[in-house]
């Protein structure tokens, strides 16, 4: 086979065909070689892109050997990956990509019989809470509790000597991994674990490393950090321990530790074991208030001596961010001595925990004698309740986010974000390098690990245009502090391509040639993730930027408004310029789209939605992250098919796209959940658009779009709707459907009915005249789906508002035209890509509802898919100020009476529940925070103790569900926790508010799901 030598450039060419025929005979697992494939994997959390030269994803170990077979043959280089959250590039290179944790995360073996002894061996793509998760029953964990514990595979997490809040208290990986079984470059598997009783490959190595460092050790003690963040280069220290805290309890050498940190350069980890610990039993909390930042950094080291495991900084620009944040203003203002006071400059959280309450509610008083000491009485809010450690937890989180989510081409720019210093010296650097970001025309918000000298901060930098030569002074500089203060320049998130450059000025020559020379000796072929640890590039060669100053983007014309992304930011004060003036020649989709920062937030499986394609397939394609990385591409230029070229102005609609669109079920989570708020479902409706637009709409895009339209034609002709029903009683109608259509014949379709919501007089609908004589009144917007389908939904809200003392107004088109064209959102336009007729049918909707709007009436609806699209679509579709006025005034049934209740306007007096409830939540009402409204008002029927289901999307997502392509991921999506819960109360009342969710349940669990209005109508007492 010939050798190749990798571009290391972004634009390398991809596999070549002798090498990639080999691959596909001989891996169980997928290859992936296609331009697209590979731009979703030349990404991780940092600034860098590289193109892979492949991608594998591989089933089996053999797999990894035959990549390790191919790299030795061919020269192209390997690189394993976990979660791909790196924030410096670790992830990111022209080589094969292996992607872990696909299908390597299985715990391999554990011996928990002894907690203070206890261990695991896992593979891996193991994520880190879903072995917590595991460990949880057993009253353990794995203590390096990074905060991207969601997403961080333990490989990658050792990969990286990951580091953890409570570090102060557990170490980082280093101090916790016990042995690591790997595979070396020339594809020979080596145990490493204690030194002493090592043999073979793993033993000479270890004897090679001792030896060199026996002759370094001057150097070491010359240039090596002393403190416990330090993660730069490869671990020398473990022959001539350096760390603040000890690698081993005995301080014995465990080779383990050499490979901890060394970014996928030195080995490839197959499996890992690792030392677990005891799940505390009791947290406190006591936050401390400080009016001076500097005083806060500069107690930190006083605090660390009560023995905290965790001290953790929230600065005053956090502070704010989460106080002008109705959904956090309570929690902040909790941990606030004074909760008006606006002079509080920095709080740290200050955690104690332990199996016993009462010692470490004395650890709280010594704590606040100790800022009494300190000069600051009084400034320590004590938190013994979990529930509200837990929210001030979340608070802290969300107010990264929030940070993250600035619009512009500036962004937040993590490359000094972890520099350690020792704590006495805490102050003065922080101070120090505040100003260099000042002198920049720039400046950082201040967060996290105090306790160890770790404080991320990220300057905002645009890295199209002076970025790269801002972030070299600043780290120049901030390298100066860094030395001055004698703290480590990578203390947490490791070296790869951004701090690379910087071990040679951390270690000195000598130590640098050291590394070097242990990557040989380990690779001598330089087969391993090359360019990272030895050799690095500079950190600032745009050549491997993502957003180099050369970036593009193509000329478009989006469907929908994205204006509000098209701005651009002020690094100082982070106001940004009016919507519109960004100079997006995408008119601020492309803005849109490079939201994303790669952070991976998105690979979750905990309880909220996003994502659930990701959920049942676990590919990157299908993932938000995926899908954004897709797009941008796309709408940059960056993925060329000869095969496939889309007209100029249409650079969405290729197949590279539809493919990683076609799971997206448009349930509007990441919006919601997404740290920057990326909106796929949005971004899915442009795609359609411009798809549509250059293949033409199908039959079934067609059936659905215009479902509104001709729903009312097929209730008044007689006979008609018995007919159509007839398809779902004789399963050859359903199979001639699915033939012609799409349309799976395994579904049921929702059944037609003669009398429906219209046409049942009398309809005792309020005038607007009768109205406006009205203190409680409401406009009632009557959907499709719920008018001709389910109309009892209708019936029950109405009767149920009405007994409660509402004139109820129905939505309707002037008298005579309402059998003909109903009122519609236009929702079922936009998930066909109709873009213009969903403006059409919306826009009168909305100029009917103005007027109501106006009086300050509200407008409520039962179906979350078409209420919300007054709330969110509606306001891009340039409707103008009525769309606004609606969209303020648009509520779920179930948000108008509980807000009424809460104001006394709404007193229902319920009888007793028979049953439990179980409520499962649409997606868009979850994307709205309008789930809790329905349980507060369920728990006002006596005995009904209304559960929500924790679930993501059901699955049925309006017509993806009913399509045959999609039939077999949607009962997935369903299976992932919403049917398997329903199955296990059988005996409880199950609410969904979504039709399509309804449906799914009633297919999958042989369970009618009922609307809440019927719910709370059917147990009014009166
Ligand atoms: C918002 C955000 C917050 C973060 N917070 C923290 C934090 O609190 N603490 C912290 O330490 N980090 C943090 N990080 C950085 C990152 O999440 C962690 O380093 C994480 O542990 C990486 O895990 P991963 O699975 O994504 O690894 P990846 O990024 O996929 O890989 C990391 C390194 O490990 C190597 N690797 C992966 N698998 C193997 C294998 N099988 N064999 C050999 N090498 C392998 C890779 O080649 C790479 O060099 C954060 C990142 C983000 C975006
Ligand atoms: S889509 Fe959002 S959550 Fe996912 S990686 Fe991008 S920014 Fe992070
Ligand atoms: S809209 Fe839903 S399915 Fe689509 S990317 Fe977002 S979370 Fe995933």
């Amino acid at each position: 086979m010939t050798k190749i030598a990798p571009d290391p450039s972004f634009t390398v060419s991809s596999l070549p065909p002798e090498i990639s025929t080999k691959l596909q005979q001989h891996v169980e697992g997928e290859i992936l070689v296609d331009g697209a494939s590979r731009g979703r994997y030349a990404t991780d959390a940092s600034i860098y892109q590289q193109f892979p030269v492949a991608v594998l994803v591989p089933k089996s170990a053999e797999d990894i050997e035959v990549a390790l077979e191919v790299a030795n043959e061919s020269g192209i280089p390997v690189l394993p990956r976990g979660g791909g959250t790196s924030q410096c590039g670790q992830t990111t290179g022209a080589a094969l990509v292996v992607d872990n944790s696909k299908h390597f995360r299985k715990i391999l073996s554990s011996d928990l019989s002894d907690p203070d002894q206890a261990t695991v061996e896992v593979e891996p793509g193991m994520v880190l809470d879903h072995l917590n998760a595991h460990l949880k029953s057993h009253g353990l964990w794995y203590p390096v509790d990074v905060s991207t514990a969601a997403q961080a595979t333990i490989g990658g997490m050792a990969g990286n000597n990951s580091c953890g809040s409570r570090s102060i208290a557990y170490g980082n990986m280093v101090h916790n991994v016990l042995g690591i079984n790997a595979w070396l470059a020339d594809g020979e598997l080596a145990n490493f674990g204690p030194y002493s009783e090592s043999m073979g490959r793993a033993k000479a190595l270890g004897d090679y490393v001792k030896h060199l460092v026996d002759d370094l050790k001057p150097e070491i003690d010359a240039h090596w950090p002393k403190v416990m963040r330090r993660v730069a280069g490869y671990n020398l220290d473990v022959f001539h321990p350096q760390s603040e805290l000890p690698y081993t309890l005995d301080n014995s050498v465990n080779l383990a530790h050499l490979l901890v940190g060394s970014e996928g350069t030195l080995a490839y980890f197959k499996s890992l074991t690792l030392r677990l610990a005891r799940l505390p039993k009791h947290k406190v909390l006591g936050v401390v208030n400080f009016t001076s930042f500097y005083q806060a950094m500069d107690s930190a080291q006083h605090i660390v001596k009560l023995g905290p495991t965790a001290v953790e900084l929230v600065d005053r620009t956090m502070i704010d961010l989460s106080r002008n944040n109705p959904a956090f203003r309570k929690t902040i203002e909790t941990a606030l001595v004074d909760a008006q006071a606006k002079t509080v400059d920095a709080i740290l959280l200050v955690e104690f925990s332990g199996d016993e309450h009462a010692p470490l509610l004395q650890k709280l008083q010594d704590l606040d004698a100790l800022m009494s000491d300190l000069g600051l009485p009084g400034s320590v809010v004590m938190m013994p309740d979990a529930a509200m450690q837990k929210n001030l937890w979340e608070v802290r989180k969300a107010g990264l986010n929030i940070m993250m989510s600035l619009k512009g081409d500036g962004k937040p720019v993590s490359f000094i974000e972890d520099c350690a210093v020792p704590l006495e010296h805490l102050a003065d650097y922080t101070q120090a390098l505040t100003e260099v970001f000042s002198k920049h025309g720039t400046r950082g918000t201040w967060y996290a690990h105090a306790s160890v000298g770790t404080l991320h901060v990220r300057p905002i930098l645009d890295m199209r245009r002076d970025g790269g030569l801002k972030m070299r002074a600043i780290a120049e500089e901030a390298a100066e502090l860094v030395r001055k203060y004698k703290g480590a320049f990578s203390g947490e998130h490791g070296d790869g391509l951004c701090r690379g450059e910087w071990i040679s000025w951390q270690f000195g020559p000598k130590i640098t040639e050291a590394l070097a020379k242990i990557k040989t000796q380990f690779d001598p072929q330089g087969l391993l993730n090359p360019g990272k640890i030895v050799n690095p590039p500079k950190m600032d060669d745009s050549a491997y930027f993502r957003y180099p100053p050369s970036y593009q983007v193509i000329t478009v014309q989006p469907k929908l408004d994205w204006s509000a992304w098209n701005v651009q930011n002020n690094p100082v004060t982070e106001a940004v310029t009016a919507a519109g003036t960004g100079g997006d020649p995408a008119q601020g989709l492309a803005k849109a789209i490079e939201m994303c920062n790669n952070n991976g937030h998105c690979r979750k499986f905990d309880a909220d939605v996003m994502c659930p394609s990701y959920r049942i397939t676990r590919n990157e394609k299908d993932l938000t992250r995926g899908r954004a990385n897709t797009l941008r591409l796309a709408i940059s230029g960056q993925i060329t098919n000869t095969s496939d070229t889309p007209p100029a102005h249409l650079p969405l609609a290729t197949q590279a796209v539809k493919e990683v669109m076609d799971l997206c079920v448009s349930c509007k989570g990441c919006k919601r959940e997404c740290p920057t708020g990326v909106d796929m479902a949005k971004m899915k409706i442009e795609y359609l658009a411009q798809y549509k637009e250059r293949f033409g709409h199908t039959l079934r895009d067609r059936l659905v779009a215009h479902l509104p339209n001709y729903a009312p034609i097929i209730a008044r002709i007689p006979g008609l709707p018995a007919l159509m029903n007839l398809r779902n009683h004789i399963p050859l109608f359903a199979k001639i459907q699915e033939w012609l259509t799409g349309i799976s014949a395994q579904r049921s379709l929702p059944v037609w009915k003669s009398k429906h919501f219209w046409n049942q007089a009398p309809l005792p609908f309020a005038s607007p005249e009768e109205l406006a004589k009205h203190d409680k009144r409401v406009v009632l917007f009557a959907d499709t789906f719920n008018a001709y389908f389910e109309n009892e939904n209708l019936q029950a809200a109405l009767a149920l508002l009405q007994k409660s003392g509402y004139a109820v107004h129905v939505a309707q088109p002037q008298k005579g035209q309402e059998e003909q064209k109903p009122f519609c959102c236009g929702r079922t336009y936009l998930a066909s890509g109709m873009v213009s007729e969903a403006k059409s049918r919306l826009s009168a909707l909305i100029n009917h509802l103005a007027t109501y709007a106006n009086e300050g009436i509200a407008i409520v609806g039962l179906e979350p898919s078409c209420l919300f699209t007054l709330r969110d679509e509606a306001l891009t579709m340039d409707l103008g100020e009525a769309a606004q006025v609606v969209s303020k005034h648009a509520q779920l049934l179930e948000e108008f009476l509980a807000s009424e209740y809460k104001a006394n306007r709404f007193a229902p007096n319920f009888k007793e529940s028979a049953q439990p409830i179980l409520v499962h939540g649409h997606c868009h009402q979850k994307a709205f925070a309008a789930v809790s409204p329905a349980l507060e008002l369920l728990k006002l029927i006596p005995n009904a103790n209304p559960q929500l289901i924790e679930s993501s999307c059901c699955g049925m997502a309006g017509s993806f569900g009913y399509e045959v392509e999609h039939i077999e991921a949607s009962k997935q999506m369903a299976e992932l926790s919403l049917l398997p819960r329903i199955r296990k109360e059988s005996n409880a009342i199950v609410v969904a508010d979504g039709t399509s969710c309804r449906h799914q349940i009633a297919d999958g669990a042989s369970r009618e799901a009922v609307h809440i209005a019927k719910v709370l109508e059917s147990h009014l007492a009166s």
